[in-house]
């Protein structure tokens, strides 16, 4: 089960092909080579990354 690595939320909506969305705290997931990237959707609807916040093994998807 997927959970959000900045809020540690399971409240996660699928969005796309290995896309998924934190409705707890409104960032943007994505699965690539079992990690989880993180993006903010920005006002002007631009992401920025937001994987610096985060350690490698924070963001280390286990099925
Ligand atoms: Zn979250």
């Amino acid at each position: 089960m997927l959970k959000c690595p900045n809020c540690q939320s399971k409240d996660i909506g699928k969005i796309g092909i290995n896309q998924f969305y934190c409705w707890n705290c409104f960032i943007e997931l994505s699965l690539s080579k079992g990690v989880i990237n993180t993006h903010q959707v920005e006002e002007d609807g631009t992401l920025s990354s937001l994987d610096d916040l985060f350690e490698e093994n924070e963001r280390r998807y286990l099925s």
